[in-house]
Protein backbone atom coordinates (compact mmCIF):
# COMPACT_ATOMS: atom_id res chain seq x y z
CA UNK A 1 0.00 0.00 0.00
CA UNK A 2 1.16 3.84 -0.50
CA UNK A 3 1.42 5.20 2.24
CA UNK A 4 1.84 9.23 2.37
CA UNK A 5 3.11 10.64 5.16
CA UNK A 6 0.10 12.84 7.39
CA UNK A 7 1.32 15.99 6.07
CA UNK A 8 0.92 15.65 2.16
CA UNK A 9 -3.19 14.96 3.64
CA UNK A 10 -3.49 18.06 4.97
CA UNK A 11 -4.99 21.33 3.77
CA UNK A 12 -3.13 23.33 1.39
CA UNK A 13 -2.18 26.91 1.25
CA UNK A 14 -3.59 27.59 4.96
CA UNK A 15 -1.22 30.44 6.91
CA UNK A 16 -4.23 30.38 9.25
CA UNK A 17 -2.87 27.76 12.47
CA UNK A 18 -4.20 24.73 11.34
CA UNK A 19 -6.61 23.12 13.57
CA UNK A 20 -7.67 19.20 14.28
CA UNK A 21 -9.27 17.67 17.29
CA UNK A 22 -7.14 18.56 19.39
CA UNK A 23 -7.25 22.40 18.90
CA UNK A 24 -4.50 24.52 16.91
CA UNK A 25 -1.99 22.21 15.29
CA UNK A 26 1.63 22.08 14.66
CA UNK A 27 2.74 18.78 12.89
CA UNK A 28 1.72 16.00 14.13
CA UNK A 29 1.21 17.52 18.03
CA UNK A 30 -1.23 20.29 19.62
CA UNK A 31 0.42 23.66 20.01
CA UNK A 32 0.79 23.03 23.56
CA UNK A 33 2.39 19.07 22.71
CA UNK A 34 4.70 21.46 20.78
CA UNK A 35 5.63 23.83 23.46
CA UNK A 36 6.30 21.27 25.85
CA UNK A 37 8.69 19.41 23.08
CA UNK A 38 10.07 22.95 22.80
CA UNK A 39 10.89 23.02 26.40
CA UNK A 40 12.75 19.51 26.77
CA UNK A 41 14.36 19.85 23.67
CA UNK A 42 15.67 23.34 22.94
CA UNK A 43 15.60 23.90 26.95
CA UNK A 44 13.14 26.53 27.14
CA UNK A 45 9.84 28.21 25.43
CA UNK A 46 11.42 30.61 22.92
CA UNK A 47 9.07 32.99 21.26
CA UNK A 48 11.79 31.72 17.75
CA UNK A 49 11.06 28.18 18.17
CA UNK A 50 7.02 28.27 18.26
CA UNK A 51 6.87 30.76 15.45
CA UNK A 52 9.24 28.43 13.25
CA UNK A 53 7.00 25.31 14.59
CA UNK A 54 4.24 27.35 12.63
CA UNK A 55 6.57 27.90 9.58
CA UNK A 56 7.82 24.76 9.22
CA UNK A 57 4.17 23.32 9.46
CA UNK A 58 3.07 25.21 6.56
CA UNK A 59 6.04 24.75 4.59
CA UNK A 60 5.09 20.56 5.36
CA UNK A 61 1.36 21.51 4.39
CA UNK A 62 2.35 22.54 0.88
CA UNK A 63 5.50 20.48 0.15
CA UNK A 64 5.42 18.74 -3.37
CA UNK A 65 4.28 14.84 -3.73
CA UNK A 66 7.81 12.68 -3.11
CA UNK A 67 8.69 10.50 -0.16
CA UNK A 68 11.61 12.26 0.79
CA UNK A 69 13.09 15.87 1.65
CA UNK A 70 15.25 18.04 2.91
CA UNK A 71 15.48 21.49 4.91
CA UNK A 72 17.72 24.62 4.35
CA UNK A 73 17.36 27.16 7.32
CA UNK A 74 18.81 30.55 6.52
CA UNK A 75 19.42 32.14 10.12
CA UNK A 76 20.84 29.72 13.04
CA UNK A 77 18.92 31.41 15.51
CA UNK A 78 15.78 29.10 16.44
CA UNK A 79 14.21 28.18 13.33
CA UNK A 80 16.55 25.18 13.02
CA UNK A 81 15.43 23.28 16.27
CA UNK A 82 12.11 23.77 14.62
CA UNK A 83 13.08 21.99 11.87
CA UNK A 84 14.29 19.10 14.01
CA UNK A 85 11.18 18.91 16.10
CA UNK A 86 8.80 18.19 13.57
CA UNK A 87 10.92 16.61 10.76
CA UNK A 88 13.26 13.96 10.35
CA UNK A 89 16.00 16.56 8.91
CA UNK A 90 18.55 16.90 11.23
CA UNK A 91 21.98 18.13 10.99
CA UNK A 92 23.29 15.18 12.28
CA UNK A 93 22.13 12.84 9.18
CA UNK A 94 22.38 16.21 7.22
CA UNK A 95 18.87 16.44 5.75
CA UNK A 96 18.81 19.59 7.43
CA UNK A 97 21.62 22.60 6.20
CA UNK A 98 22.29 25.97 7.73
CA UNK A 99 22.96 28.69 5.02
CA UNK A 100 23.00 31.86 7.51
CA UNK A 101 21.80 34.66 5.23
CA UNK A 102 20.34 35.90 8.46
CA UNK A 103 17.03 35.79 6.68
CA UNK A 104 14.01 34.31 8.88
CA UNK A 105 13.34 31.46 6.26
CA UNK A 106 13.37 27.77 5.89
CA UNK A 107 12.60 25.68 2.53
CA UNK A 108 11.81 22.44 2.43
CA UNK A 109 12.44 20.32 -1.12
CA UNK A 110 12.39 17.26 -2.27
CA UNK A 111 16.01 15.76 -2.16
CA UNK A 112 16.23 13.97 -5.82
CA UNK A 113 14.46 16.47 -7.69
CA UNK A 114 14.78 20.02 -5.72
CA UNK A 115 11.13 21.20 -5.96
CA UNK A 116 10.22 22.81 -2.74
CA UNK A 117 8.85 25.58 -0.79
CA UNK A 118 10.43 28.50 0.95
CA UNK A 119 8.52 29.90 4.32
CA UNK A 120 9.97 33.48 5.16
CA UNK A 121 8.25 35.96 7.25
CA UNK A 122 6.77 39.25 5.57
CA UNK A 123 7.40 42.03 7.86
CA UNK A 124 4.61 44.04 6.13
CA UNK A 125 2.12 41.55 7.53
CA UNK A 126 3.72 42.12 11.28
CA UNK A 127 1.52 45.47 11.85
CA UNK A 128 -1.54 42.87 12.96
CA UNK A 129 0.77 41.84 15.91
CA UNK A 130 2.66 44.31 17.33
CA UNK A 131 4.21 42.61 20.12
CA UNK A 132 5.60 39.69 17.46
CA UNK A 133 6.71 42.39 15.37
CA UNK A 134 8.74 44.04 18.31
CA UNK A 135 9.90 40.96 19.40
CA UNK A 136 11.26 40.28 15.58
CA UNK A 137 12.66 43.46 15.54
CA UNK A 138 14.16 43.16 18.66
CA UNK A 139 12.66 46.93 19.88
CA UNK A 140 12.05 46.10 22.94
CA UNK A 141 14.63 45.43 25.90
CA UNK A 142 13.96 41.83 27.93
CA UNK A 143 12.26 43.23 30.76
CA UNK A 144 10.20 45.62 28.62
CA UNK A 145 8.91 42.40 26.86
CA UNK A 146 5.22 40.87 27.75
CA UNK A 147 6.36 37.24 27.17
CA UNK A 148 2.53 36.13 27.76
CA UNK A 149 1.49 38.34 25.18
CA UNK A 150 4.10 37.55 22.87
CA UNK A 151 3.18 34.06 23.12
CA UNK A 152 -0.80 34.68 23.33
CA UNK A 153 -0.25 36.51 19.62
CA UNK A 154 1.87 33.66 18.61
CA UNK A 155 -0.47 31.24 18.80
CA UNK A 156 -3.48 33.22 17.55
CA UNK A 157 -0.94 34.48 14.05
CA UNK A 158 -0.28 30.96 13.23
CA UNK A 159 1.87 31.67 10.15
CA UNK A 160 -0.61 34.65 8.65
CA UNK A 161 2.57 37.05 8.74
CA UNK A 162 4.75 34.29 6.69
CA UNK A 163 5.02 34.25 2.53
CA UNK A 164 5.47 31.49 0.63
CA UNK A 165 6.70 30.84 -2.50
CA UNK A 166 7.64 27.98 -4.44
CA UNK A 167 11.50 27.49 -5.21
CA UNK A 168 13.68 25.24 -6.99
CA UNK A 169 16.64 24.38 -5.47
CA UNK A 170 20.16 24.16 -7.45
CA UNK A 171 22.06 21.05 -8.08
CA UNK A 172 24.02 21.23 -5.38
CA UNK A 173 21.32 20.89 -2.94
CA UNK A 174 20.15 17.48 -4.35
CA UNK A 175 21.02 14.29 -3.29
CA UNK A 176 22.00 13.16 -6.73
CA UNK A 177 25.17 15.24 -6.85
CA UNK A 178 26.07 15.33 -3.21
CA UNK A 179 28.28 12.23 -2.75
CA UNK A 180 31.87 12.56 -3.15
CA UNK A 181 34.80 10.50 -2.28
CA UNK A 182 37.12 10.91 0.50
CA UNK A 183 40.52 10.97 1.15
CA UNK A 184 43.56 11.32 3.53
CA UNK A 185 44.53 15.16 3.39
CA UNK A 186 48.28 15.17 3.00
CA UNK A 187 49.31 17.22 6.05
CA UNK A 188 46.81 16.45 8.78
CA UNK A 189 46.22 13.23 7.78
CA UNK A 190 42.38 13.63 8.61
CA UNK A 191 39.83 12.35 6.32
CA UNK A 192 38.07 14.88 4.33
CA UNK A 193 35.82 15.22 1.23
CA UNK A 194 38.27 15.24 -2.22
CA UNK A 195 36.54 18.30 -3.53
CA UNK A 196 37.06 20.48 -1.52
CA UNK A 197 40.81 20.34 -3.22
CA UNK A 198 44.05 18.76 -2.46
CA UNK A 199 44.53 19.59 1.18
CA UNK A 200 41.39 19.56 3.68
CA UNK A 201 39.94 22.91 4.02
CA UNK A 202 41.22 23.00 7.75
CA UNK A 203 44.72 23.18 6.58
CA UNK A 204 43.60 25.64 3.75
CA UNK A 205 43.08 27.98 6.50
CA UNK A 206 40.07 27.64 7.68
CA UNK A 207 40.56 25.85 10.97
CA UNK A 208 41.24 28.80 12.49
CA UNK A 209 38.56 28.14 15.70
CA UNK A 210 41.56 26.65 18.02
CA UNK A 211 45.00 26.05 18.28
CA UNK A 212 46.46 22.88 20.33
CA UNK A 213 48.97 22.76 23.05
CA UNK A 214 51.99 22.13 20.89
CA UNK A 215 50.94 25.29 18.14
CA UNK A 216 50.48 28.02 20.78
CA UNK A 217 49.67 31.48 19.66
CA UNK A 218 53.02 31.75 17.59
CA UNK A 219 51.13 33.22 14.54
CA UNK A 220 49.73 36.24 15.55
CA UNK A 221 52.75 37.05 18.01
CA UNK A 222 56.52 38.21 16.85
CA UNK A 223 58.35 35.36 15.68
CA UNK A 224 61.03 34.00 18.56
CA UNK A 225 64.30 36.16 18.46
CA UNK A 226 62.88 38.38 16.22
CA UNK A 227 62.30 42.13 17.55
CA UNK A 228 60.62 44.65 15.28
CA UNK A 229 63.22 47.94 15.36
CA UNK A 230 61.02 51.12 14.40
CA UNK A 231 62.89 52.94 11.21
CA UNK A 232 64.67 55.52 12.75
CA UNK A 233 66.64 53.48 14.90
CA UNK A 234 67.48 51.05 12.27
CA UNK A 235 70.84 52.55 11.63
CA UNK A 236 73.38 50.26 11.80
CA UNK A 237 71.11 47.06 12.44
CA UNK A 238 71.56 44.40 9.46
CA UNK A 239 68.42 43.97 6.81
CA UNK A 240 67.26 40.29 7.82
CA UNK A 241 65.26 39.55 4.60
CA UNK A 242 65.64 40.81 0.92
CA UNK A 243 63.08 44.08 0.60
CA UNK A 244 61.27 44.46 -2.57
CA UNK A 245 60.47 47.87 -4.01
CA UNK A 246 57.30 47.89 -7.11
CA UNK A 247 57.62 51.25 -9.17
CA UNK A 248 55.28 51.17 -11.36
CA UNK A 249 56.42 50.48 -15.29
CA UNK A 250 59.36 49.53 -14.02
CA UNK A 251 60.60 46.09 -12.91
CA UNK A 252 60.50 45.14 -9.30
CA UNK A 253 63.66 43.77 -7.46
CA UNK A 254 64.62 43.36 -4.08
CA UNK A 255 65.77 47.21 -2.95
CA UNK A 256 67.91 45.54 0.17
CA UNK A 257 69.03 42.81 0.12
CA UNK A 258 69.44 40.51 2.79
CA UNK A 259 72.69 41.02 5.46
CA UNK A 260 72.66 44.74 3.99
CA UNK A 261 74.02 47.51 7.49
CA UNK A 262 71.35 50.41 7.10
CA UNK A 263 72.47 53.40 6.62
CA UNK A 264 71.28 57.23 7.65
CA UNK A 265 70.77 57.42 3.99
CA UNK A 266 68.72 54.73 3.44
CA UNK A 267 66.24 55.65 5.78
CA UNK A 268 64.32 58.12 3.17
CA UNK A 269 64.15 54.72 0.79
CA UNK A 270 62.65 52.65 3.10
CA UNK A 271 60.15 55.26 4.20
CA UNK A 272 59.38 55.70 0.59
CA UNK A 273 58.73 52.21 0.35
CA UNK A 274 56.09 51.88 3.53
CA UNK A 275 58.37 50.39 5.70
CA UNK A 276 57.63 51.75 9.17
CA UNK A 277 59.62 48.75 11.28
CA UNK A 278 62.69 46.58 10.27
CA UNK A 279 63.18 43.18 11.65
CA UNK A 280 66.37 42.24 13.59
CA UNK A 281 67.46 39.15 14.70
CA UNK A 282 68.05 39.25 18.73
CA UNK A 283 69.57 35.67 18.41
CA UNK A 284 71.47 34.50 15.55
CA UNK A 285 69.46 32.31 12.79
CA UNK A 286 71.19 28.93 14.15
CA UNK A 287 69.47 29.37 17.21
CA UNK A 288 65.75 30.49 15.89
CA UNK A 289 63.03 27.44 14.96
CA UNK A 290 61.94 29.98 12.56
CA UNK A 291 63.39 29.04 8.96
CA UNK A 292 64.35 32.22 6.75
CA UNK A 293 62.23 32.74 3.92
CA UNK A 294 65.09 31.88 1.13
CA UNK A 295 66.30 28.38 3.09
CA UNK A 296 62.33 27.53 2.69
CA UNK A 297 62.09 28.52 -0.56
CA UNK A 298 65.26 26.53 -1.52
CA UNK A 299 63.97 23.30 0.58
CA UNK A 300 60.74 23.71 -1.45
CA UNK A 301 63.13 23.84 -4.80
CA UNK A 302 64.75 20.59 -3.86
CA UNK A 303 61.58 18.76 -3.13
CA UNK A 304 59.80 19.71 -5.71
CA UNK A 305 62.29 19.49 -8.61
CA UNK A 306 62.23 15.81 -10.27
CA UNK A 307 64.20 14.28 -12.95
CA UNK A 308 65.40 16.79 -15.30
CA UNK A 309 64.67 19.89 -13.43
CA UNK A 310 67.36 22.23 -11.69
CA UNK A 311 67.15 25.06 -9.48
CA UNK A 312 68.65 28.26 -8.20
CA UNK A 313 70.94 27.82 -5.75
CA UNK A 314 70.19 31.39 -3.94
CA UNK A 315 66.65 32.04 -3.55
CA UNK A 316 65.92 35.94 -3.42
CA UNK A 317 63.05 37.26 -2.00
CA UNK A 318 61.54 34.01 -0.51
CA UNK A 319 61.65 32.52 -4.20
CA UNK A 320 63.59 30.07 -5.89
CA UNK A 321 63.54 29.31 -10.05
CA UNK A 322 63.17 25.59 -11.18
CA UNK A 323 64.61 25.34 -14.80
CA UNK A 324 64.58 22.61 -17.20
CA UNK A 325 68.00 21.26 -17.59
CA UNK A 326 67.79 19.74 -20.91
CA UNK A 327 64.72 20.19 -23.71
CA UNK A 328 61.89 17.65 -23.01
CA UNK A 329 58.20 17.33 -22.52
CA UNK A 330 57.23 19.32 -18.99
CA UNK A 331 55.23 16.73 -16.76
CA UNK A 332 53.51 18.41 -13.47
CA UNK A 333 52.02 17.01 -10.98
CA UNK A 334 48.60 18.29 -10.64
CA UNK A 335 47.88 17.23 -7.21
CA UNK A 336 50.81 17.76 -5.56
CA UNK A 337 50.78 21.47 -7.29
CA UNK A 338 47.40 22.13 -6.52
CA UNK A 339 47.38 20.65 -2.87
CA UNK A 340 50.42 22.70 -2.32
CA UNK A 341 49.18 26.14 -3.45
CA UNK A 342 46.03 25.56 -0.95
CA UNK A 343 48.34 26.05 1.53
CA UNK A 344 48.58 29.58 2.80
CA UNK A 345 51.78 31.23 2.90
CA UNK A 346 53.16 29.58 -0.07
CA UNK A 347 53.03 29.92 -4.00
CA UNK A 348 54.03 27.71 -6.94
CA UNK A 349 53.89 29.26 -10.26
CA UNK A 350 53.70 26.56 -13.09
CA UNK A 351 53.52 26.28 -16.83
CA UNK A 352 51.22 23.82 -18.27
CA UNK A 353 52.17 20.35 -18.98
ZN1 LIG B 1 44.28 18.68 6.60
Amino acid sequence: MDVQPWYFMMEKHTHKAFTNEKGIAIGPYSYDEYVERVKSFHGAVAPGVAIGGFMVDLALRNLPKGEFFDAVCETRACLPDAVQLLTPCTIGNGWLRIINLGRYAVTLYEKFGGEGVRVFVDPGKLEAWPEIDAWFFKRKSKEEQDIDLLMTEIREAGARYCGIQKVQLTSRFTRAERRGDFSICPICMESYPVADGGICRACQGDANYYVTESEDLRKDTEAPGLKKVPLEEAVGLKVLHDMTQIVPGQEKGPAFKRDHRISPGDLCRLQQMGRKNIYTMETGPEESEWVHEDRAALAFAKAMAGEGITFTETPAEGKADLLAERDGLLVVDEKGLEAFNTVSGVMCASRHN
